[in-house]
């Protein structure tokens, strides 16, 4: 039986001879032959010669994923148990990540080639994400291969609010196989303790891309006055803490991340940190109200803009915040400001942060330009991938 095809309009071909994995229903001149939802299809140009091969999905907007450009090679479990090895391989031979305790991404999505599905592993649980229609109707046949390669003692599933919509995917979280994860599940990372709620957490459940900007900013903080702005689980404060800072405010405005927060803490046997529960826009500026000073200010705000539409609205958001954290910085402070949303550039972000200096009478100098740690890479035929941003300057 022969594989359906997707034909292109003409002219529209480049970006997935290109490799990109998205093929919007705008770029489709017709279907030939009857895929249902998550069936394996083949993309081909106007003129009928063959381009990738992919999952097709009438509910979603993205039409098909393309996962494979050989046009020999089928989209079965061979293929998929290949693509996990490699990802595996990344975390495991070359990043030498796999500590028994370590908690780190072991696939993210089109970064991995594997467009609608992400895996971190903490500890000896695994927590499972399918934001592909395609990927999610395979999930048992995966989830095996998981099991296989990286031996879990359980495996969660977490859902992305809306996906359901997006994609017309019915899934539930909770725990997928093996045991459900305990409520005082932990890794270590860098030698700290982190508590992780896999069921209620955040993400899925830490920020695991920012591990190495934490040792970064770390560096920076013995004997100083640091603010950790949208703090969640402890995150940048827990390393300022351990640093030897001398002392530490995180804000967040969630109770349930501060709480997380505090037991990371006494898990750790930190003293020197103390959290407000506060919306971190309105806490900043009475902090400013009554000139408190710090050495160091921590800016890693959530994603602010979801589509282009909002992006003038997401930027007056990260322009405030470093009006207000310029004025609590002394003299040689350091500010730290992290962006995850992807619809904003570096440049774009740079650009703002020279600006609120320049506006706030500050010489700011860029001392790093980070991104996200290495188990978050970006695959160059699909740059949308990077998204996280961290800048590192020196203030006077
Ligand atoms: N820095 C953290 C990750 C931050 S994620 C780490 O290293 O792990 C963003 C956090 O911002 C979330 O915990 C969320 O609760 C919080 N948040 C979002 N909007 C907020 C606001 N207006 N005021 C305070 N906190 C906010």
């Amino acid at each position: 039986m022969s594989v359906p095809k997707v034909v292109l309009k003409p002219k529209r071909a480049q970006p997935f001879y290109a490799r990109h994995p998205w093929v919007f229903a705008g770029a489709i001149e017709r279907v030939e032959g009857t895929p249902a939802d998550g069936d394996e299809v083949d993309l081909v140009s106007f003129t009928g010669k063959f381009v990738a091969r992919g999952l097709f999905n009438a509910q979603s907007k993205i039409r098909v994923r393309l996962y494979n450009w050989e046009p020999d090679s089928p989209l079965d479990g061979a293929f998929f148990r290949d693509r996990l090895e490699r990802a595996v391989r990344l975390r495991h031979d070359i990043l030498k990540l796999n500590s028994p305790d370590a908690g780190y991404r072991v696939v993210f999505s089109e970064s991995d080639f594997l467009s609608g599905m992400v895996v971190d592993k903490y500890g000896d649980w695994l927590t499972v994400q399918f934001t592909a229609l395609g990927l999610a109707r395979r999930q048992e046949e995966i989830i095996g291969m998981l099991r296989e390669l990286l031996k879990p003692r359980g495996v969660y599933l977490r859902t992305e609010k809306g996906i359901g919509k997006l994609e017309g995917i019915e899934l539930q979280d909770g725990t997928l196989w093996g045991e459900a994860p305990p409520a005082d599940l932990s890794i270590v990372e860098n030698g700290l303790r982190i508590l992780v709620n896999l069921a209620e957490g955040q993400k899925t459940g830490y920020y695991l891309d920012q591990r190495d900007n934490r040792v970064a900013v770390a560096r920076l903080c013995n004997g100083k006055r640091v603010l950790d702005a949208f703090c969640y689980s402890g995150g940048f404060g827990l390393y300022a803490a351990k640093a030897g800072a001398a002392e530490v405010l995180g804000v967040d405005g969630s109770e349930p991340a501060l709480e997380l927060a505090r037991r990371n803490v006494a898990a750790n046997g930190l003293t020197n940190i103390a959290f407000d529960c506060a919306d971190v826009f309105r806490h900043l500026t009475e902090m400013v109200a009554v000139r408190r000073q710090f050495d160091v200010v921590v800016l890693d705000p959530p994603k602010f803009a979801r589509n282009r539409a909002s992006i003038p609205d997401a930027m007056k958001g990260y322009r405030r915040l470093h009006q207000l954290a310029l004025k609590l910085l002394a003299k040689d402070g350091i500010l730290v400001s992290c962006c995850c949303t992807g619809l904003i550039a570096l440049q774009d972000l740079e650009e703002l942060i020279a600006q609120a200096a320049v506006e706030g009478r500050r010489d700011l100098q860029i001392i790093e330009r980070r991104g996200p740690s290495a188990d978050h890479p970006v695959a160059v035929t699909c740059r949308e991938s990077g998204y996280l941003k961290c800048i590192i300057s020196r203030v006077n």
